[in-house]
């Protein structure tokens, strides 16, 4: 399995598309290619040389910094789209743990319903390769805003749904949001270790996307840290989704 991430809105929006591609039949899928000036020349490129064949577009929510690229692209590329049921233009969405292909790499489909109803991330695996696409629901060192859910779908979302993947599966946000999100982790855990070994990562790498793995978040990022005794000190609750609902608040408020 080959990732390539494409930047888009650098400096502002700070999104990210991903270009995954099966080493073995070169099948490709593009996900949130969601703003198609930035993304198609590297596609057109790869398809043009026969270093890709392009199967299919995938959305992780409908926002429209993540799917609303979809008609554009459509017209360079007429293809599928798997996606949230909100996407636009989406043409197949897999149900909760579903599963299908791209060439040799298997896909299962994880429904993490919060930041939006239609939130869907994506869990990859090639022999001893685990990746996961989690969009706006898990970032680096952080969550999404609760948008269209509630703390209690959030906490199943990232404590139960993605804290069960494998511990060496590599996280492949929908965002370059870790900065700021390590500007509060260390307000809530000013004294952890995992936090500063982020901080430092950050200071020396502008790019944090398929750095870190679920075993790592679960270390440094607080919003799956809601059973560890500093946090819920930290924001003086102690039930899990409350803790996960005041450190939301806390980082909305920031
Ligand atoms: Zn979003």
């Amino acid at each position: 399995m080959h990732i390539q991430s494409i930047p888009m809105w650098e400096g502002s929006g700070n999104n990210y598309a991903y270009l995954v591609t099966d080493d073995k039949t070169k099948d490709s899928v593009i996900i949130d290619p969601a703003h198609p000036p930035e993304v198609l020349p590297v596609l057109d490129e790869k398809t043009s040389s026969g270093a890709i064949n392009l199967t299919h577009i995938i959305n992780t929510h409908h926002h429209h910094d993540h799917a609303g690229g979809n008609s554009e692209m459509l017209k360079h590329y007429p293809l599928p789209i798997i996606g949230g049921r909100d996407c636009s233009f989406v043409n197949e969405v897999p149900p909760h743990k579903d599963n299908f292909n791209i060439g040799s790499i298997k896909v299962t489909a994880l429904h993490t319903p919060c930041h939006t109803q239609d939130s869907i991330c994506y869990f990859m695996e090639d022999g001893d390769q685990r990746a996961v696409f989690t969009g706006d629901t898990l970032f680096i060192g952080g969550c999404g805003r609760f948008f269209e859910g509630n703390a209690k779908e959030m906490h199943r979302a990232l404590n139960e749904v993605l804290a069960s993947l494998p511990d060496d599966t590599k996280v492949y946000p929908g965002h370059e949001y870790t900065k700021g999100n390590v500007k509060f982790a260390k307000k809530v855990d000013p004294e952890g270790e995992a936090v500063r070994k982020l901080e430092e990562f950050t200071q020396k790498e502008k790019e944090t996307q398929g750095k870190f793995t679920i075993g790592d978040e679960k270390k440094h990022n607080v919003f799956m840290r809601v059973n560890d005794a500093v946090i819920q000190k930290s924001v003086g609750e102690t039930e899990p989704v409350e803790v996960m609902r005041a450190l939301r608040q806390m980082k909305d408020n920031m």
